[in-house]
């Protein structure tokens, strides 16, 4: 009983020394592991550092030899991007001159500012009399331009528009309507064929029409298909 008793302590004191044994080489791995950090952060550190001086430098020097990006408006025109959008305009037919609005309404309904108001012609069926919009309120969305089914109403490069009172920037008709060069030059800027051109194609890929005999265009025939659409022909 003594004996077993003294094996039974022994192997309690074996097993605390194990214990204390793996504690120690534990230990020791932490250390070296604190150590090393100690001796590698401040290094890490130091290359940041220095890394991000020389690059502040490099950017400052790279900068000091180039042109200044500023221009001096209104000396000089900034350079605008073709797709860019400013003021709202009205285009016309380029080759008439007729106002392409039919006066169906879906730029006012669409326009989140409400700063759109078409009155429809009393008398002349799909026509406008009267057009208003607020560029004190536009925030040129372009969501008036996108539903527009005639290619009337479009943004323009335009953005010189500061007035005095907010009253003036409320544009009619009269200063919505471009002209018909400028028609002409936004739906060549954006590939759409005029009504002519439409007629013109629709003639010429129909056989039962005869061509005259210089070989050209009939513009009789071009005409009369134009009144057909109800469009006026050009003087
Ligand atoms: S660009 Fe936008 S905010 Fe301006 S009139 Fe058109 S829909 Fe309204
Ligand atoms: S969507 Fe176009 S056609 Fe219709 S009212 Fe507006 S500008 Fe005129």
């Amino acid at each position: 009983m003594a004996i077993e008793t003294m094996e039974k302590q022994k192997t309690q004191v074996d097993g605390t020394s194990c214990q204390a044994t793996s504690t120690a080489k534990y230990d020791f791995a932490g250390h070296l592991e604190k150590i090393l950090e100690t001796a590698v952060k401040p290094v890490t550190r130091t290359v940041d550092g220095l890394y991000n001086i020389f690059l502040g430098m490099y950017t400052v020097l790279k900068n000091t030899t180039r042109d200044p990006i500023t221009s001096s408006y209104p000396t000089k025109m900034p350079e605008l991007y073709s797709r860019s959008r400013h003021r709202l305009g009205l285009n016309v037919d380029p080759d008439t001159g007729e106002h392409l609005c039919i006066a169906c309404k879906l730029c006012e309904r669409i326009c989140p500012d409400a700063c759109i108001s078409v009155i429809a012609h009393p008398d002349v069926k799909a026509k406008s009399s009267q057009f208003y919009i607020d560029h004190g309120l536009c925030m040129f969305c372009g969501l008036c331009t996108e539903v527009c089914p005639t290619d009337c109403i479009i943004n323009t490069v335009d953005f010189e528009m500061s007035t005095e009172t907010r009253e003036d920037l409320v544009y009619d008709i009269r200063k919505l309507t471009l002209t018909q060069e400028q028609s002409r030059n936004y739906f060549q800027m954006k590939g759409y064929k005029t009504k002519r051109q439409k007629a013109e194609e629709k003639l010429m890929a129909d056989p039962s029409k005869k061509a005259p005999a210089e070989g050209g265009i009939c513009h009789k025939a071009v005409d009369a298909a134009l009144d057909a659409m109800g469009v006026t022909a050009a003087a």
